[in-house]
């Protein structure tokens, strides 16, 4: 004779509460048939849902043994059992337990995408079954929309989904009214004709009444198991028995499938609490706007200082009286000379030198009058700043030597005198101070330096200046240009040394463009990476709040997570769909921040600031490497108690 097809031997169930032990189920022996119909009833509180929750691979016995087709259950993992429920068993509950996110026909899909069948063949099948619950014009309807009535046969429809030979209804009846209850009974009824095992759990005696055979509980023990009338043997061979069913391994299509699915539901989760999703993004969009911003405020601050940089001349060295920058007492310190700038012209390394001076001033042509900067320098000047000019001619090494009253201008200078009247200001004669000067030459004013771009300058030759202007033969500094073959280093210690001898004294010192640029890059470099850490901050106080969030929305989804055990996840199927929510709110999150920062940038930039700031692909690449990584990271760990509750207790709580 073939095994039953469920077999629970000496059975009982404990629950710990404090430290004492309650015994619920209490050395039950019990076997069930193929194509059985059994009501189990009973008092509210005998362990009649314990029972049943053990028959149907949620819940283990404390002690005992239950095989089902001979085979013992006891040593099975999770996986395991998750598979049988999956397989063989389809499970109503009193309070019909439907994921309200889903339609009614999303519901009854859901053990199929735990088995792995492709959707399509999933939806036929759970439309053929609503139909034949006569809820096929509902397909569409989520169950809030339905009554008690349409929810329970919804949930009968998934209990068949995945052709389960065994159907485990939990007082399927107790939330319906009169007349649905008897629909439902049907249906069961009708299933059991068709050759379905079915065992209902109920305390109402008519309900009870259906069934060929009646196990009665009491406080925990089967205290009377009747055969309503004879049985005829004869059981409709619709299926394959549990332990012929083949056991399939899921291949990278059905991972693949599987992964589809979640991303889904996560999808359909995080759009039922908006609200809530946006809030919990806000610390990721914050923190990955910060990071990306302060990475291209960064990059765009430090392009535009060296380019500045730049500006002041590739390879050169400026000398300056005093001991450093910002030395008080070195506009007091005459003696930075012209001899000394000869004396250094000698040298070999170094291909030009000028000597500056500088004053301010007012220019004046004609009625416009506007103040400018008084730049005395030597003829060398305009190829050492590598200025570039625009009209008419530079004054050279004889015109420097015969102080001559000739005057190169800027751009700004040209604009500010002469745009107006639109005059050629070249050859035209115009008042610095009280002194006439004939314009002879324009350059494009020097971009930056280190003063604001928008001012005057007037470039004379030194020897002028000084006689006209300053009446002091002492300069404000004078700037060499390296040979290109030397090391700028090099070059700064060789030109200390050399003045040092000449002065005595080292009253002066050297401004190395070089060493200006590398300082600049490093310090900026510093302070991005000071301010993205700050970033990173905000961006692991944002990760905790996902985290925090995600343990709410699983202590809230505790139902649907029973649900989802019962109709078949794997632990595993759990972990992901929560994992790929976490990961998803941050991508999305990750998204908008970027978007964010980039909007800012533009709003940044068309502000008209004086830099730009500058977003590089790889910036934005991290920024949702980093989103992904925070949305693993701090998703894991709500992610496993989710996927760690015990179905049971899941259900159990409403
Ligand atoms: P029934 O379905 O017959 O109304 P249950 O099987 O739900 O009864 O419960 C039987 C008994 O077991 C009840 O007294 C209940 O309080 C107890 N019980 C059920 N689940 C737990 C649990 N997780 N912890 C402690 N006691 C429990
Ligand atoms: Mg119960």
């Amino acid at each position: 004779m073939a095994a039953p097809l469920l077999e629970l031997k000496g059975v009982s169930r404990e629950y710990q509460s404090g430290d004492r032990t309650i015994a619920v189920l209490k050395d039950i022996n019990l076997s069930i048939a193929e194509g059985e119909m059994v009501a189990i009833v009973g008092p509210s509180g005998s362990g009649k849902s314990t029972l049943m929750n053990i028959i149907g691979l949620l819940d283990r016995p404390t002690a005992g043994t239950y095989a089902i087709t001979g085979s013992e259950t006891h040593q099975l993992d999770s996986d395991a059992l998750s598979r049988l429920r999956r397989e063989h068993f389809g499970f109503i509950f009193q309070r019909y337990h439907l994921l309200s996110e889903l339609s009614a026909l999303g519901n009854v899909e859901v053990p199929a995408i735990y088995a792995d069948r492709p959707s399509d063949a999933r939806q036929a099948r759970g439309a053929a079954l609503l139909d034949r619950l006569g809820m096929g014009d509902r397909a569409g309807h989520k169950p809030g929309q339905l009554s008690g009535g349409q929810q329970q046969r919804v949930s009968i429809a998934r209990a068949l989904m995945n052709n389960g030979n065994v159907i485990l209804a939990d007082e399927p009846t107790g939330a319906l009214d009169q007349q649905s209850g008897e629909e439902v009974l049907g249906i069961l009824s009708e299933l059991h004709a068709e050759g379905h095992t079915v065992v209902i759990v109920t305390h109402d005696m008519k309900v009870a009444a259906r069934a060929q055979r009646v196990i009665e509980i009491s406080d925990g023990r089967i205290v009377a198991d009747r055969r309503a009338r004879e049985e005829n043997a004869q059981v409709p061979h619709k299926q394959s028995s549990i332990a012929e069913k083949e056991h399939r391994s899921a291949g990278w299509g059905e991972l693949g499938n599987r992964l589809r699915e979640a991303f889904l539901m996560a999808i359909l989760a995080l759009k039922a609490h908006r609200l809530r999703t946006f809030l919990t993004m806000l610390g990721i969009i914050i923190g990955i706007a910060s990071v990306v911003s302060v990475v291209a405020l960064g990059e765009g601050s430090q392009r535009k200082v060296l380019d500045n940089i730049n500006n002041l001349g590739t390879n050169t060295l400026e000398i300056f009286p005093g001991k450093s920058f910002g030395d008080t007492r070195s506009g007091r310190i005459k003696t930075l000379v012209v001899a000394d700038a000869d004396a250094l012209a000698k040298l070999t390394y170094v291909s030009a030198v000028t000597p500056t001076v500088s004053t301010s001033s007012t220019v004046r042509f004609g009625s416009t009058e506007a103040n400018a900067l008084i730049n005395g320098v030597g003829d060398a000047y305009f190829s050492v700043k590598g200025s570039k000019l625009v009209a008419g001619r530079l004054f050279d090494a004889d015109g420097v030597r015969r102080m001559v009253q000739d005057a190169v201008i800027d751009q700004n200078t040209a604009t500010t005198l002469f745009a107006d009247k639109g005059l050629d200001p070249t050859g035209q004669v115009i008042f610095v101070g009280k002194v006439p000067v004939r314009v002879i030459g324009v350059i494009a004013s020097q971009q930056g330096g280190f003063g604001s771009s928008d001012n005057l300058s007037v470039y004379l030759p030194y020897t002028s200046v000084q006689a006209r202007f300053l009446g002091d033969m002492s300069l404000r500094s004078i700037t060499l240009r390296i040979n290109d073959d030397t090391e700028s280093s090099l070059a700064e210690a060789a030109a200390t040394q050399f003045l040092e001898r000449r002065h005595g004294t080292k009253d002066f010192f050297i401004l190395n463009t070089d060493d200006i640029r590398q300082t600049i890059t490093s310090t900026t470099r510093t302070m991005t990476l000071l301010v993205s850490a700050i970033a990173v901050i905000s961006l692991l106080v944002g990760g905790i709040g996902v985290m925090n969030i995600m343990l709410v929305s699983v202590s809230e989804r505790i139902a649907e997570i029973g649900v989802r055990m019962a109709v078949g996840a794997r632990r595993q199927d759990i972990l992901q769909q929560f994992l790929i929510e976490a990961v998803l709110v941050c991508l999305l999150g990750g998204t908008l921040g970027i978007a964010l920062a980039l909007s800012f940038g533009l709003a940044f930039n068309r502000l008209g600031s004086n830099f730009a700031m500058v977003y590089s692909g790889s910036t934005i690449a991290l920024a949702f490497t980093c989103s992904c990584v925070i949305g693993l990271t701090f998703g894991y760990l709500p992610a496993r108690n989710a996927s760690r509750l015990d179905p049971v207790a899941a259900l159990s709580r409403d």
